[in-house]
C-alpha cells in the first residue's frame, strides 16, 4: 500500500467534483483487497472513521473525508478474469474496483487485456470473447474518469440509462469488505434475510427500510424492497456499509450503428409535447437518449468556443433557438430506423423544430464530438462556478439532480422556469428529460445568492415530494443531500437506515457523515 499524510500531497483527495471541501490525516491507496481488509481492521482498531474513495468524480461529497483516514482504491484497478453463461448467451468481465470506466471500455472495446494471473478457463473465455463480436457497456455517467466502484456504489446511470437503466443492472457479483467478514456476493445467491447470519449475527432483527420507488429513477438513499437480492442492498450505498473490491458485470452485444442528433426548438411551448411523443409506443426506434439543454446552454458554450476544442468543433446553434434536443439511437435494423427518422421528420412543424439547422452524427467521429457536448455543459458550469468562486471562497455550484414520473414533467418544467426568473439566477437547466430528470445548476454570483437557490432547491425538493418523486435520482446523497433525503422519506425511514448501517458497522467508522 501507498501512504500520504502530507497536506499538499494530500489537497486532490478532500474533495470531489463538488469542490466540497473535507480534511484527513492519511490517504491510504490499497493495491489488494487483503490491503483493503488490513486498513479496515486498522481502523476499527484505533477507532478512525475511514472514508472510501473511487476516482473522486462524485458531486455529492460522498468520498470526501471529515477526518480520519481515506483509502483510496484508484490503485487497485486490474481486470481479473472473464465468465461466460451459455443459457444467457453473456459475457461477463471482473474488475477491481479502482479500474476507470474510460479503461474498462478501451478494455472491451479494443479486446486488449491482460490475463497474466488470470484462471485457464477465464483465459478460453477471453479468447472466445475475442473471436465474438463488438461488445459494450451500457452505464455511462458522462465522466469516464469516474471508478467502477465508484458507479457501483453510486448506482450511476447517464444519458442512455434511458434505455438501458442503471449500473444495477449489470453487476452480476461483488467481492465487498465489511467490518465483520469479507462477503462475496453474486446474483441470486442470497436474499436480504440472509444478511445477519451471513455477517456473523443471527439474532439481530433487520430493518424495513423505505422502498425504492418503482416508476422513476432513483437512488435516494439505501435500495429496498421485500425479499430483495442482497446485492441490491450494496448497488448504490454509497460506501456507508463496506468497501466494494471486485465486481463482475455483464456486457451488452454493441449495436451496428450509433447514432446522435441534436434538434432546436423554435418555441419552448412543444417541448413536452416532442419528449411524450419520443418516448412513447407509436415510435418504432426507441430512443436510448432523450436529452434536453435550455436555451441558456447554447449561449454559454458559444462563449468557450475557443477555449475547447470540444466546443469549436461542432457548428454554432441557431442563435434564436429556444432549447435543444439530444437524441441518441441504437441501430441494428436500418430500414427500421429510416422509417423512425421519416416518423421524427414528418412531426418538426407540430414540435416546433429548426428545419435549418440540426446537427446529426451517422458517423462515429461526429457521434463522439456531438457526445463531448454533453460532457463539456456540466465542465463550463463548473468553470463558471470557480470564477465567481475566486470572488468569495464560500460560493459553491447549486445542481438539483430530482426526478418525477411522466405524468409531473409540464410541472416540473415550470416550477423550475419560474423559480429561476422570479430569482433572476443565472442557471442552466439541462440532462435527461427522457426521464423526467433535469439538472438546475445555479451560477451563484455571490455567497447570498448562493444562500438563495439553495433555499429555492429545498422548496423544489418539498414539491417533488408531493409529486412521489426523488430527490436524487442518480449523482446520490453523499455529505451534501442529507437535508432533502429527510424531506423525502421523513427522520422515521433515515433512522431506519442507521439501524442497518450499525448492524454492518457497529463502530460508525465507514463513510461517516455520508448519507445519513
Ligand atoms: C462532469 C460530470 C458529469 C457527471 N454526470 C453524471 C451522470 O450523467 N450520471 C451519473 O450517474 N453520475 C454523473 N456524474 C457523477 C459521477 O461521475 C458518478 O457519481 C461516479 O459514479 C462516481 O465514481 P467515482 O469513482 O468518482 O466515486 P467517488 O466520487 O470517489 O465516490 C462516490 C461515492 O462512492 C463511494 N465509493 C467509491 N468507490 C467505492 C468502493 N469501491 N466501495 C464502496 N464505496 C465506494 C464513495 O465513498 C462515495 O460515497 C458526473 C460527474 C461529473 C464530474
Amino acid at each position: 500500500m501507498r501512504i500520504i499524510n502530507n497536506k499538499n500531497q494530500m489537497i486532490d483527495y478532500i474533495k470531489d467534483e463538488s469542490q466540497f471541501l473535507g480534511y484527513a490525516q492519511r490517504i491510504v491507496f490499497c493495491h489488494s483487497s487483503e490491503e483493503v481488509k488490513t486498513v479496515l481492521a486498522d481502523s476499527y482498531a484505533n477507532n478512525t472513521p475511514l472514508t472510501v474513495q473511487g476516482a473522486l468524480t462524485g458531486i455529492s461529497g460522498g468520498g470526501v473525508p471529515q477526518g480520519g483516514d481515506a483509502v483510496n482504491l484508484s490503485e487497485l484497478n486490474r481486470c481479473l478474469g472473464m465468465t461466460f453463461d451459455e443459457d444467457k448467451q453473456c459475457f461477463y468481465i471482473k474488475v477491481e474496483a479502482g479500474m476507470t470506466l474510460e479503461d474498462f471500455n478501451h478494455a472491451i472495446e479494443s479486446k486488449h487485456i491482460e490475463t497474466e494471473g488470470w484462471a485457464q478457463e477465464d483465459i478460453c473465455v477471453y479468447n472466445s470473447f475475442c473471436r465474438a463480436g463488438d461488445m459494450f457497456f451500457p452505464p455511462d455517467p458522462t465522466e469516464t474518469e469516474a471508478s467502477i466502484g465508484g458507479m457501483v456504489a453510486c448506482d450511476a446511470s447517464g444519458a442512455c440509462s434511458f434505455l438501458y437503466g442503471s449500473t444495477r443492472n449489470y453487476v452480476e457479483s461483488i467481492r465487498i469488505i465489511t467490518p465483520h467478514k469479507d462477503l462475496y456476493i453474486k446474483r441470486g445467491m442470497y436474499r436480504y434475510g440472509d444478511l445477519p447470519k451471513l455477517i456473523g449475527t443471527e439474532d439481530a432483527e433487520l430493518p424495513k427500510l423505505q422502498p425504492t420507488l418503482d416508476d422513476i429513477k432513483n437512488v435516494a438513499g439505501l435500495y429496498y424492497k421485500d425479499d430483495m437480492d442482497l446485492i441490491d442492498l450494496f448497488i448504490g450505498s454509497e460506501g456507508i456499509l463496506g468497501i466494494i473490491t471486485e465486481i463482475e458485470l455483464k456486457i451488452l452485444a454493441a449495436p451496428k450503428t450509433k447514432i446522435g442528433m441534436m434538434f432546436f426548438f423554435n418555441s419552448a411551448d412543444t417541448l413536452v409535447g416532442t419528449v411524450n411523443y419520443l418516448r412513447g409506443s407509436e415510435m418504432l426506434c426507441r430512443p436510448c437518449a432523450i436529452e434536453y439543454f435550455d436555451e441558456k446552454t447554447f449561449g454559454m458554450l458559444n462563449e468557450f468556443r475557443s477555449m475547447k476544442p470540444a466546443i469549436s468543433a461542432l457548428p454554432s446553434a441557431p442563435t434564436d433557438n429556444r432549447g435543444g434536443l439530444y437524441i441518441e439511437f441504437h441501430i441494428d435494423d436500418d430500414s427500421k430506423f429510416d422509417k423512425t427518422m421519416e416518423q421524427i421528420f414528418g412531426k418538426f412543424d407540430e414540435f416546433g423544430l429548426n428545419k435549418q439547422e440540426q446537427w446529426v452524427a451517422f458517423e462515429a467521429s461526429d457521434y463522439e464530438k456531438l457526445k463531448d457536448i454533453r460532457h463539456a455543459v456540466p465542465e463550463c458550469i463548473n468553470m463558471l462556478v470557480a470564477q465567481e468562486k475566486t470572488k468569495d471562497d464560500r460560493i459553491r455550484k447549486v445542481g438539483t439532480d430530482m426526478a418525477v414520473a411522466d405524468k409531473y414533467l409540464e410541472n416540473i418544467l415550470s416550477m423550475y422556469k419560474k423559480g429561476i426568473q422570479a430569482g433572476e439566477y443565472n442557471a442552466i437547466i439541462f440532462g435527461h428529460i427522457g426521464s423526467n430528470h433535469l439538472h438546475v445548476n445555479f451560477i451563484p454570483s455571490s455567497y447570498r445568492v448562493y444562500n438563495d437557490a439553495m433555499k429555492l432547491t429545498l422548496q423544489w425538493a418539498e414539491t417533488i415530494t408531493s409529486f412521489n418523486g426523488t430527490v436524487t435520482a442518480e449523482h446520490g446523497i453523499g455529505k451534501l443531500k442529507k437535508v432533502i433525503l429527510e424531506k423525502m422519506i421523513g427522520k422515521e425511514k433515515i433512522e431506519s437506515m442507521k439501524c442497518l448501517k450499525m448492524l454492518l458497522d457497529p463502530r460508525d467508522i465507514l463513510n461517516k457523515e455520508t448519507l445519513l
